[in-house]
């Protein structure tokens, strides 16, 4: 970017190089506006990042890496792993921000209190994008209600800034540099399309655990669905007292062609486009005659 003696405006720099431009003639006014305009689509973006599985985690360290290289980025995630926190909030209790010996600041709290507390005054800018991830596993399906990876980008998004979450299919880290190049690699692509600082949107994106090289095409996706979770396991504690686990998640139930199960099948690389509404469009006709049953079943109250 040049750079000039003469003080820049903070606060309306297009005016400024109007009025610059002005003393110079129409040519001049072209020049010094093109050069203007070259400089908006040079600076470069700003980028929250963070995750569920804590912010020492082999995955956020290599897409720190793999994103600075492009971005300005900022590191806020939990102390402590928080999968299959989703969006919850800590209310109930202080959270409490340090930073690590690599810049990065961590949380006492989940991945949605991590992003919340960031754009509500931590980090004084507002990012371009927020970024979740790279999370130790698949969240395809229905693991995207559970999943803190997707909790964190989702917060983002509900504060009107596009956002992605990024996981690996397999757990255990295998070909992550693979993973990190190719979430550059969309991330990228996202600015040069000049996708962010327009309408929010919200990305879901599975990475198959194979080298960059091998990787095939990104294959846009609906989510799949699920099987009912495991049998809860049940162990005996060494003071006698019974403890229950959560059992794993179920195997893929719908991963029919087009669903993002199918897509990494095939080795795809599989995104998603999430949405935050719940309501049951498709029913709504049904439950409204319903209700007017339910209503009418009431009325003698
Ligand atoms: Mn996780």
């Amino acid at each position: 970017m040049r750079t000039s003696k003469r003080p820049r405006s903070v606060t309306e720099p297009g005016r400024l190089v109007n009025r610059r431009a002005k003393s110079r003639g129409w040519q001049g006014w072209l020049r010094v506006r093109l050069a203007y305009n070259r400089c908006q689509l040079a600076q470069t973006m700003k980028i929250l990042l963070s995750n569920d599985d804590g912010y020492q985690a082999p995955g956020i360290v290599a897409l720190y890496e793999a994103l600075r290289g492009i971005a300005e980025v900022d590191v806020v995630a939990p102390e402590h792993n928080n999968s299959a926190k989703s969006n919850a909030l800590t209310l109930n209790a202080p959270l409490y921000v340090h930073r690590a010996a690599n810049g990065f600041r961590y949380v006492n709290g989940t991945p949605a209190d991590c992003v919340h507390i960031a754009l509500t005054g931590l980090l004084g800018y507002r990012p371009d994008l927020v970024v979740s991830g790279i999370n130790n596993g698949a969240n395809m399906g229905d693991d995207t209600i559970y999943s803190g990876t997707v909790g964190a980008a989702m917060e983002g998004y509900l504060f009107g800034i596009p956002a992605i979450a990024f996981s690996q299919v397999d757990k255990g880290w295998g070909e992550l540099d693979g993973a990190a190049r190719q979430a550059r690699e969309i991330v990228q692509q996202m600015q040069a399309q000049q996708l962010l600082g327009t309408t929010p949107w919200l990305l879901n994106v599975n990475i198959p655990n194979m080298p960059y090289e091998a990787l095939r095409p990104i294959k846009l996706c609906r989510l799949g669905r699920r099987h009912a979770a495991e049998r809860v396991i049940v162990q005996e504690s060494p003071r006698g007292e019974t403890m229950y686990w959560i059992g794993g998640a179920g195997a893929a139930k719908d991963a029919s062609e087009g669903t993002d199960f199918h897509a990494i099948a095939q080795g795809h690389v599989a995104m998603t486009p999430l949405q935050v509404d719940l309501t049951d469009h498709d029913r709504l006709a049904y439950w409204a005659q319903t209700a007017a049953r339910l209503s009418t079943g009431m009325a003698g109250r």
